[in-house]
């Protein structure tokens, strides 16, 4: 198996590449539209054909390259059930599979940073491995102050169904404003500053407190990748 970590500095935005070998089938998380060609290129010289191109929520900060690489290399677009993308080729439900050669990608859906945002579990991997969108962060977690959010489901999504995950799964997340470039369910179980030893209604709290900023990109990235980045 292949598995390669892009960056977006403008964003601080990390793009997964996984393919089966060289010569199979790959998909890819959270590509970034200015990166289309480095991706072309990296599955020519891998010799990999793109199946699917996945977002794992309606990013803000950046625009998606869904749509240019399903131009590029005829892949599905992936999203989840809830998306309001109306570009997208194909929704998956909770619990549901994608196979690129002989690895399978489980979506979880895990709202809370947005109301349509899903984690992607990596089978067969030791340990294993899960793609965390913005819903979980290293030593943070997505904010929750637009489209959808809710730090009540942002707690049951990582509480409940992230944290049931093996402590040693290793954990990619969309983003990382530090360098940091993984981390792992234990490591965030026991040093998240928001969660560890939290309650949910003072992991509430905390989120209904950070008053941030809107994106820099948000009223262009959004309505962008509605259509895939293609609007
Ligand atoms: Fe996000």
């Amino acid at each position: 198996m292949i598995l390669r970590q892009f960056f977006d500095a403008a964003s601080s935005t990390y793009t997964y590449l996984i393919a089966s070998g060289t010569g199979g089938e790959a998909l890819i998380i959270d590509p970034v539209k200015e990166h289309c060609e480095a991706y072309a290129t990296l599955l020519r010289q891998l010799d990999v054909r793109l199946l699917h191109a996945i977002d794992t929520h309606t990013h803000a900060d950046h625009i998606t390259a869904l749509g240019d690489l399903r131009a590029v290399t005829g892949c599905l677009t992936v999203m989840g059930q809830h998306t309001k993308a109306d570009c997208v080729s194909r929704r998956i439900v909770d619990g549901e599979v994608l196979r690129v050669g002989d690895i399978a990608l489980q979506g979880v859906y895990t709202p809370g940073h947005t109301d349509e945002s899903f984690s992607f579990v990596l089978h067969p991997s030791r340990p294993l491995a899960v793609f965390t969108g913005d819903v979980l962060l290293i030593r943070g977690t997505g904010r929750t102050d637009f489209q959808g959010g809710d730090p009540h489901r942002s707690w049951d999504s990582i509480v409940n169904k992230l944290f049931r995950l093996p402590d040693d799964t290793v954990v990619y997340p969309a983003h990382d404003y530090r360098g940091c470039t993984a981390t792992t369910i234990g490591e965030e179980k026991r040093f998240n500053p928001r969660l560890a030893g939290k309650s949910e209604a003072e992991y509430v709290d905390i989120m209904n407190g950070l008053n941030l900023p809107a994106p820099k990109m948000m009223d262009i990235a959004v309505p962008a990748n509605l259509s895939c980045g293609r609007g």
